[in-house]
């Protein structure tokens, strides 16, 4: 059985990434750097935006968590060998952490395509993505470790197996999730949303062979739909619901 299940597991890792649970889109081509201390700069204007929309948006939806769950931390990883990237994780003190690498940040081209990138990391703590994606790797490491050994094979390789498939499980419909949210978070925040989400159409958003994003076409759609319904709203004088 092992001979057959894993090497056709395999295949299905080649779907997605697995190093970051939440990543934000990765670039097609190199981009037209923008000097470094200007990036910075725009790094902690957006930033003093961003934060305190996305904090009030993740509270209204865990009112039942400790208040640290949606106080939202950057940071900035300087290392001009790392392909461009930003990545939402927990901190060590708890909360969770935002952080943009220098490649990333020299390739957004404007304040509203960094809020948007931003505000898609926040999302995936809003959905409670990671919490999701743990529990996922969790059971599939369970599941297939329980199968491969029944089937008579290595016991530690389907859990192992599991647990990457399980991390991918939902991966997808996760990103589009954290988009739906980084719309509203983007307007609210007074950025033009519509420029922001001109970002995914720009780096492909799902280029990378390893990515754990959908096609980048889906998520500009997506995105699209959402911000059009905010629009119908505004013009109707209510504020839409954030759904996801
Ligand atoms: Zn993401």
């Amino acid at each position: 059985m092992r001979n057959i299940l894993l090497p056709a597991l395999s295949a299905l890792l080649l779907t997605g990434c697995i190093d970051q649970p939440a990543t934000a889109p990765r670039p097609a081509a190199p981009v037209a750097s923008a000097d470094m201390g200007q990036a910075s700069a725009r790094y902690a204007r957006v930033t003093a935006r961003v934060e305190p929309v996305a904090e009030q948006i993740c509270r209204s939806f865990h009112q039942d968590k400790p208040a640290s769950f949606c106080d939202f931390q950057f940071a900035l990883r300087e290392d001009p060998n790392e392909p461009a990237n930003a990545f939402q994780s927990i901190g060590r003190d708890g909360r969770p952490l935002i952080t943009f690498n220098s490649n990333m940040l020299k390739q957004v081209q404007n304040d509203d395509e960094l809020a948007f990138v931003m505000a898609h990391e926040a999302g995936h703590q809003t959905a409670t993505h990671l919490i999701k994606s743990r529990n996922n790797q969790i059971l599939g490491g369970a599941v297939l470790g329980l199968l491969v050994g029944l089937g008579g094979g290595d016991t530690r390789a389907g859990v192992n197996l599991g647990t990457r498939i399980g991390g991918l499980a939902y991966s997808k419909k996760y990103e589009l999730q954290a988009d739906t949210i980084a719309v509203h978070i983007t307007d609210r925040a007074g950025y033009d949303a519509e420029r922001g989400v001109k970002e995914l159409a720009r780096t492909g958003g799902s280029n990378s062979f390893l990515s754990t994003h959908p096609a980048s076409a889906e998520r500009v759609a997506n995105a699209q739909a959402v911000l059009a319904d905010i629009r119908r709203a505004k013009s109707q004088g209510r504020r839409a619901p954030i759904v996801w």
